[in-house]
């Protein structure tokens, strides 16, 4: 990988769902600060209050209800006005239409989510200390869970894990956003490199304080800003792409569960790779032993790398983008796979799934992770439509007793709709299925309770009656 972008290019993709190539940087989940994406940022008009007064947010009464239960978003509907004059970025006390205390919050008039709670103390000083208590917990939270990938994340915790993979090359999301107390932040290690995701005016105020804590903290040989997703549009942010401490590496790579894979980190999607699927990867390995595999939406290669290490006989894998296409076949070869057993196809999978389908192919395994088609539910019938298209097709290409492994990491379809969609299809494919796991992404993605709009990532694996 090169610190150089790869030049543009045109992908095939379904206009009518957007656009979910490899350029768009929101294309898959995984922020749970970008879930707001959709909604339309002219409804967001903060009422001004009393200029003189202490800043601070006062809520329309009974409309303090999701704070208390300790949502961090506070909505431009639920306020009644904004004393003082802040500007975004600001934290400001949050109360109750009595004058009660509720939160602290970055603000944001450019928003309609105005507000992001970051603490419910009201003794708590939002400062860089704050801050370093709350990226330190992140961090010490992840190197004291038991991991399928263990991978301690610095300079935090003293000896590393002794069946991990150590500091070198290992990959995390070490800042969940929302789900670690930290509202539109996420920071994910790729070895020594960490790339830093922000996507609300609250991180932004704190970037550089945010910066120095990780670098204490971490000691990476650089950190990189991806903040550059399409939802930054919405909380009235540019967009920025570059390095904040450091130098880039000419490569950046992740060693996943001993596989090796190139990031790009500079133009790739999201933070360049998607962590949240590697203990998902891992099980299609096990699954994969003397299959015939398809893998649809394949990014870099990360279903079937794990596949062909699992002795799968042949994998075929589609994605529309070629820059995605040519690292997946670096991967290959850096990691001395079989590239005979492997087979890569540039292409629109709704497309090629057909043309498959009318050349009477058929497979083991079809492994389906598409793009985020729903990102809220206002867009989940659309979704549902693209979804339940793919997973039909996808039923017709299995041999009876094959296994269709499928994937939603849509915010605005929840996994009991999901099912039902899935059902749907099967139904129509005239399938029997069964489902013999249920997936969600790597406990790196914590999902808070109170925050369920974290849990974006949800995955079946069906096993078609013989
Ligand atoms: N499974 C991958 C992540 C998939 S991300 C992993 O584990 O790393 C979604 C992928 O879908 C992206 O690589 C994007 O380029 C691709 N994509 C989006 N729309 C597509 C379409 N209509 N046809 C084919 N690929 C598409």
């Amino acid at each position: 990988m090169t610190s150089q972008k790869p030049k543009a290019h045109s992908t095939p993709h379904r206009p009518s769902q957007g656009n979910r190539d490899f350029r768009n940087r929101t294309a898959r989940g995984g922020s749970s600060s970008g879930e707001q994406k959709n909604i339309p940022r002219s409804t967001a008009q903060p009422i001004i209050g009393n200029a003189a007064a202490q800043p601070a947010i006062v809520l329309k009464a009974g409309r303090e209800k999701s704070l208390l239960r300790r949502h961090p978003w506070i909505f431009s509907g639920a306020i009644e006005r904004v004393d003082g004059a802040p500007i975004s970025g600001d934290t400001l006390k949050v109360r109750d239409a009595s004058g009660n205390f509720l939160a602290w919050a970055a603000y944001n008039s450019a928003s309609q989510i105005t507000a992001r709670a970051w603490s419910w103390r009201e003794e708590e000083k939002i400062d860089a200390e704050f801050f370093r208590r709350r990226i330190a917990n992140a961090i010490a939270a992840r190197n004291h869970t038991p991991s399928l990938n263990p991978s301690p994340v610095g300079r935090v915790i003293a000896s590393p894990h002794p069946s991990g993979v150590g500091k070198e090359g290992g990959g995390m999301r070490l800042i969940h956003a929302e789900s670690d107390g930290l509202p539109g932040l996420v920071v994910d290690r790729y070895g020594d490199v960490l790339v830093m995701q922000i996507g609300s005016a609250g991180p932004e105020r704190w970037r550089d304080t945010c910066a120095d804590i990780l670098q204490q903290l971490c000691d990476p040989v650089c950190i990189y800003e991806r903040s550059d997703s399409d939802s930054r549009t919405l909380e009235g942010l540019a967009p920025r792409n570059g390095v904040l401490r450091g130098i880039l590496p000419e490569s950046v790579e992740v060693i996943e569960h001993g596989l090796h894979f190139k990031v790009d980190a500079v133009a790739g999607q999201k933070t360049g790779f998607y962590l949240d699927q590697r203990d998902n990867r891992a099980l299609t390995e096990i699954l994969a032993r003397d299959k015939d595999v398809l893998n649809c939406f394949c990014y870099t290669g990360g279903f079937s790398l794990y596949a062909l290490r699992g002795g799968a006989k042949s994998v075929l894998s589609i994605d529309a983008s070629g820059d995605a296409l040519r690292i997946a076949k670096e991967n290959l070869s850096n990691n001395g796979l079989d590239a005979t057993r492997a087979e890569w196809l540039e292409a629109d999978v709704f497309q090629a799934l057909r043309k498959l389908r009318d050349q009477g192919r058929s497979f083991d395994l079809i492994i389906l992770d598409p793009p985020k088609f729903a990102p809220t539910a206002a867009f989940a019938e659309k979704a549902a439509r693209g979804y339940k298209d793919i997973n039909l097709l996808g039923f017709k290409l299995l041999r009876p007793g094959g296994l269709l492994v499928t994937y939603s990491c849509s915010g605005g379809i929840n996994a009991e709709l999901f099912q039902k969609i899935i059902a749907g299809a099967a139904l129509d494919a005239g399938v029997d299925a069964q489902i013999i796991h249920q997936l969600h992404a790597s406990n790196d993605h914590p999902i808070l309770l109170s925050f369920p709009e974290g849990s974006y990532l949800k995955g079946l694996v069906l096993r078609a009656g013989v």
